[in-house]
């Protein structure tokens, strides 16, 4: 079963959850004390107690007791009493965009975390559903729906995409793109952006491009029409409300999507990006597959000249962003042009609002990139009155829709803001590096009890992870960390 792996990571971590959730609830309010107070702050702290210690601003509080959010981590719905979502959902449902010849796919358990790829009701071969599941399929068979992006026209181009953030210890990871110069796309998942909002905000901050990753990460042709669009637009709004801007994009855990999918993501104006090269580096829960993942690698960077695909990499874990570090000296010599999904396809105003303005591929990669309307860290607010109302593609094309207009990044767009405004070029200079995080560590709130036993081999193997290794006397520590942050995380909702 080809996602059995994570499935069992991520199955592990809400168990642990299930088990905490009857926790004091002081350990909450004593954690929310001694957190970080906004994003600036929080983008510097390395330790990993602090960085991953749940921190629940009053916001997120506020925005839970208002109920705009379903619960973190579960399955979403529409809340009850959100007559937005429901009268969205109402006027999707009424447009008729949704096909009617595709069934709910069956899972394997009542989860719906691991979709049965192998179910022998489905003719993979005719694939009528354009079930990437069953035959990788990227072109949609039914009317009206755009195609995923999963490559870049440009050659010799590496498309740089990371899913399952934002992790509470990314820092070590986000200071080495900013020193390598290198902008990346951010699938975001919704629960984790409620728990991790400044975290998130940095990455936002920072130039990346931001989609969403759903809601509470499950295989989506395996849900219901309304959790399909309830799992999408809830995320939509989270990313709104702490970032102040509506996605135009989105990729489907497993990469399990179909036509129903898609066709409720493009109704919410989310368009699907896939990959066309896997590291499978989200196998890296088992720290003995480092050996197979850096063959992937080494594989993906063997087709340098040949093809220019997006790839798939992780920031789940210390391990999958420590692994890109370590692979980022011998990709970026094979591959001349490292970049984010918005230069790879030229899409310079990504989100619904259009005040943020991203660099095009050419200017990227002259280095003469300017990004305009980034917010700073220290600006970012997150909004309790978030208005999201998301257009569909059908009705106005911006952001990744087909077709949409483009507005010209240099020259243009008012005022410079931001800390972001830096001059990019995507350098192959390879200053600092690794030794600059000497002394850094982390660890994962969200990934426990795998991600200290992923340290401790980490240390065992030596195996050039080191920036983001842990020493074995903070072994504990971390754990304990990890626990209590587990703890309270549960009961602050
Ligand atoms: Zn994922």
């Amino acid at each position: 079963m080809k996602f059995a792996g994570l499935s069992a990571a991520l199955l592990l971590v809400s168990g642990a959850s299930a088990q905490m959730q009857k926790a004091p609830g002081r350990h909450a309010i004593f954690a929310r004390a001694n957190a970080p107070q906004n994003a600036e702050d929080m983008a510097k702290v390395y330790d990993p107690e602090k960085a991953c210690k749940p921190y629940s601003p009053q916001e997120i509080t506020q925005l839970l007791k208002d109920k705009r959010f379903p619960k973190p981590n579960k399955i979403a719905t529409i809340v009850d009493g959100d007559d937005e979502a429901r009268k969205l959902w109402e006027e999707i449902q009424q447009s008729n965009v949704i096909p009617k010849d595709i069934k709910v796919k069956p899972s394997v358990d009542k989860s719906h975390e691991e979709v049965d790829g192998d179910t022998d009701k489905y003719n993979d071969d005719k694939d009528p559903d354009c079930w990437w599941t069953a035959s990788e399929c990227k072109k949609p068979k039914h009317q009206n729906i755009p195609e995923d992006i999963y490559e870049c026209p440009e050659p010799n181009t590496w498309g740089l995409t990371f899913d399952d953030g934002p992790n509470c210890t990314h820092n070590v990871f986000y200071d080495f793109l900013k020193e390598k110069k290198l902008k990346a796309t951010l699938f975001y998942i919704g629960s984790y952006v409620m728990n991790l909002p400044y975290q998130a905000q940095r990455g936002l901050a920072d130039g990346h491009d931001i989609c969403g990753h759903t809601w509470s990460h499950h295989a989506m042709s395996t849900l219901t029409d309304e959790q399909v669009f309830a799992e999408l637009y809830y995320t939509g709004r989270i990313l709104k409300a702490v970032l102040n801007v509506s996605t135009t994009c989105w990729r489907p855990p497993f990469g399990d999507v179909d036509d129903r999918v898609r066709a409720i993501a493009n109704a919410l104006g989310y368009r699907t990006i896939i990959w066309k090269q896997d590291t499978n580096d989200w196998e890296l829960s088992d720290l003995s597959k480092k050996g197979k993942v850096q063959k992937d690698y080494k594989k993906i960077i063997s087709k340098a000249g040949k093809e220019s695909p997006i790839v798939l990499t992780h920031e789940l874990y210390n391990s999958t962003m420590g692994t890109f570090m370590e692979n980022y000296d011998e990709l970026s010599k094979a591959y001349k042009n490292v970049v984010p999904v918005t230069a790879c396809q030229n899409v310079t105003s990504p989100y619904l609002e259009g005040d943020i303005l991203y660099p095009t591929f050419d200017e990227l990669t002259s280095g003469k990139a300017q990004y305009k309307g980034l917010p700073s860290l220290k600006d970012m607010k997150i909004n309790t009155d978030v208005q999201y109302k998301p257009v569909p593609f059908s009705q106005k094309k911006v952001g990744f829709a087909p077709g949409a207009k483009q507005p010209e990044s240099k020259g243009k767009g008012g005022t410079e803001e931001g800390d972001s405004n830096e001059s990019s070029e995507n350098s192959k200079d390879q200053k600092g590096g690794e030794d600059d995080n000497e002394g850094e560590s982390s660890t994962s709130q969200k990934d426990g009890v795998s991600q200290d036993k992923q340290n401790s081999d980490n240390n065992d193997k030596g195996d050039g992870s080191g920036a983001l290794s842990l020493s074995g006397a903070s072994m504990l520590h971390v754990y304990f960390a990890t626990l209590f942050a587990l703890l309270a995380v549960m009961v602050s909702f």
